[in-house]
């Protein structure tokens, strides 16, 4: 947001010519005497802002930039300059300027804030406020014209500024000189208390970015524990199975899931299928069982279909041999377009036994009884052998 700002002060700046006669100088008088000043209009969003500077002999000063709302938008103020160099344009004038479709709002405003600072930077802001807001406005005057000729803003621009110059001190532009608060110096208890007020919106701001800094740190944190899941479930195939295969009889809801995983991975997981993936899950699946027909129903086409095939290869050619990531990825892309391209699976899943209350919980597997596969498991205390053995 900042940088469009930063772009509409530019771009005003280059098609209307309204920069001051130099960019930097030295500043003439005042507390700030003697040190330079660049030329750096800043969008200041906020009515009410404290700033801040520090003055050659190390003293601090404190300067209200305050736009207040007005009764309308030709009273309304619409920059400052500071004896510090400061220099701020309100963001109501860009709101302005947008609202007419006209930057010539923006110009206007940069360009008395410009005879300001060229004032800083060569006489220095001598004189009473008055002075120095006449001598701004006359100087508009002049070049009114040319930064407000096609304005739908002009007329109305263009009588306050020929009512308030040839009265010179007439209400209309008292209004705006007292307004414009810019170029007075605060007195020490002025000062004091501005100070007073800039601690606060310090302290205010300082609150805001610890909480933004809070937030980033807790989003960052959540990206880091994303990602260690990811590599964890991308490391275990099953989640709480022994990391250590083979070393220990191998459980057979750990076969089955890891089947189950591999086929679903192959399918749906945008980081696919590696090689080093197909040894691990096979290191969980004993060699040439036939566990056809074990699995849950709750597997999609391109799952269960692939996962029948594995079986089958299993069956034939003991462990993963034959199997290959390329294959895998390939036949589950013909699969997954398979069950796009019809409402119905062309390939019929194999058999599942028939649990009739459906979901199945998640299965707490019992030591085995017999050696017989389809009688070996319990699923919520019934075995398969009761539910249908293929
Ligand atoms: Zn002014």
């Amino acid at each position: 947001m900042r940088g469009l700002f930063i772009e509409a002060i530019r771009a005003t700046q280059e098609a209307y010519g309204t920069k001051p006669s130099m960019p930097s100088g030295v500043i003439h008088g005042g507390p700030f005497d003697g040190q330079r000043a660049a030329w750096n209009p800043v969008v200041q969003l906020g009515n009410d802002v404290i700033i801040e500077r520090e003055d050659p002999n190390k003293q601090l000063w404190h300067f209200r930039s305050e736009f207040p709302a007005a009764k309308d938008e030709y009273s309304k103020v619409g920059g400052h300059t500071f004896h510090s160099g400061d220099v701020r344009i309100s963001i109501d004038v860009l709101a302005i300027a947008y609202d007419h479709q006209d930057p010539g709002v923006i110009a206007l405003a940069l360009y008395h804030e410009s005879i300001h600072f060229d004032d800083l930077v060569s006489r220095g802001l001598r004189g009473n406020k008055e002075d120095l807001e006449l001598r701004a406005y006359t100087k508009m005057r002049k070049h009114a014209a040319d930064l407000i000729g096609t304005s739908p803003l002009q007329p109305n621009w263009k009588k306050l500024w020929m009512d308030s110059i040839k009265k010179e001190r007439a209400r209309n532009f008292e209004k705006i000189v007292r307004r414009d608060t810019n170029p007075i110096l605060p007195t020490k208890e002025e000062d004091a208390a501005l100070k007073e007020e800039f601690d606060t919106q310090e302290a205010a701001l300082a609150q805001i970015r610890r909480q933004e800094e809070m937030l980033r740190e807790s989003a960052e944190e959540q990206q880091r524990a994303r990602e260690a899941r990811a590599r964890s479930l991308r490391a275990q195939p099953i989640a709480g199975a022994d990391p250590t295969p083979r070393a220990q009889p191998v459980a057979a809801f750990d076969s089955v899931g890891a089947l189950k995983n591999l086929a679903q991975r192959a399918c749906w997981s945008p980081d696919g299928i590696l090689e080093a993936d197909i040894i691990r899950w096979f290191s969980w699946v004993p060699d040439g069982r036939n566990y056809f027909g074990l699995f849950p129903s709750d597997l999609d086409h391109c799952s269960s279909q692939l996962l029948n095939e594995i079986l089958a290869m299993n069956t034939n050619s003991p462990g993963h041999a034959g199997l290959s990531a390329d294959w895998l990825t390939r036949r589950a892309a013909s699969l997954r377009s398979l069950s796009q391209s019809t409402p119905y699976p062309l390939i019929p899943s194999a058999p599942t036994p028939a649990i009739s209350v459906a979901p199945p919980p998640p299965p707490r597997m019992t030591a085995p009884r017999r050696e017989r596969d389809c009688d070996r498991f319990t699923w919520d205390g019934i075995s398969w052998k009761e539910v249908g053995c293929p």
